[in-house]
């Protein structure tokens, strides 16, 4: 019997799409999505796997923006579900600054909300995550040893990814958004040299099907040039809308440091 077979399960959150890894034994949630996701996620236990909560063993979360992890705290809350996550991914929002672009990032995620689905709901959520699981690069998941977690800054700098070698999925998270038919690196890249690497890493990873938080499945052919072609979009910022709000999505202490470091090497 073939111990990694699973069934993926696709629920649309409140702003970001989430994944259910069904196992026989267990379940593993790909990205906790935003607060009131975690109850979607109770109910889609209930009316359609028809299993208990307990069988989710771990909730992933990609990165710290409000619709990837505002769900996974309640979930431990309730349910007692272990959280994995970037070891450093605390760091994200750290000090005055930090705080404030929690703020914002938490507002901005409702106005996207509202502009593509005309919906609203509440999404606080904690700007530490803590995290039941540390992990680091190229390190199996607890639980789900099939699954290996990689690092992807770009985004932000504690983004990760996480492949299933066998089946070749990739859960990309905010990697790779789709907007209308194009897919494109996300906004905002606040470590455009970062990304590109990450995307070149990627590119070594025969990928068949990768999954995005925005965007759905994507089935990929050949996995190499997928990702290469995204690397002259990186940096770019075509979208009117984006570039009006870029200089408030770049506030916490690491995208400064980043940015001053840049500017002293030019
Ligand atoms: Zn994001």
């Amino acid at each position: 019997m073939d111990e990694c077979r699973f069934t993926l399960h696709r629920i649309e959150g409140y702003i970001a799409t989430l994944y259910l890894v069904e196992y026989k034994d267990k379940v593993l949630l790909l990205d906790g999505g935003a607060r009131r996701d975690a109850a979607r996620i109770e109910k889609f236990f209930v009316r359609e796997l028809q299993r208990p909560l307990a069988d989710l063993k771990l909730v992933l979360v990609s990165h710290m923006h409000p619709d990837h992890a505002g769900g996974a705290p309640l979930l431990r809350r309730s349910s007692a579900i272990p959280i994995a996550a970037h070891f450093e991914i605390d760091r994200w929002y750290r000090g005055p600054s930090g705080a404030l672009q929690h703020l914002i990032d938490t507002v901005l995620g409702h106005y996207s909300a509202r502009q593509q689905f005309g919906k609203l709901e509440r999404a606080w959520y904690p700007r530490r995550l803590r995290p039941d699981f540390l992990l680091h690069d190229q390190e199996s998941l607890p639980y789900f040893s099939d699954w290996t977690a990689y690092r992807a800054p770009g985004h932000t700098l504690h983004d990760m990814v996480f492949y299933q070698e066998k089946e070749r999925v990739l859960y990309a998270g905010d990697l790779i958004i789709r907007i209308g038919e194009k897919l494109l690196p996300p906004f905002p890249t606040l470590f455009p040299e970062l990304m590109r690497k990450t995307l070149q890493h990627m590119a070594k990873l025969p990928v068949q099907k990768l999954l995005l938080a925005h965007g759905g499945i994507v089935e990929i052919e050949d996995s190499e040039s997928f990702f290469t072609s995204l690397l002259p979009q990186v940096g770019r910022c075509d979208h009117k809308s984006f570039r009006m709000i870029e200089p408030i999505c770049s506030l916490v202490p690491d995208a400064r440091i980043y940015r001053k470091s840049r500017t002293n090497q030019d």
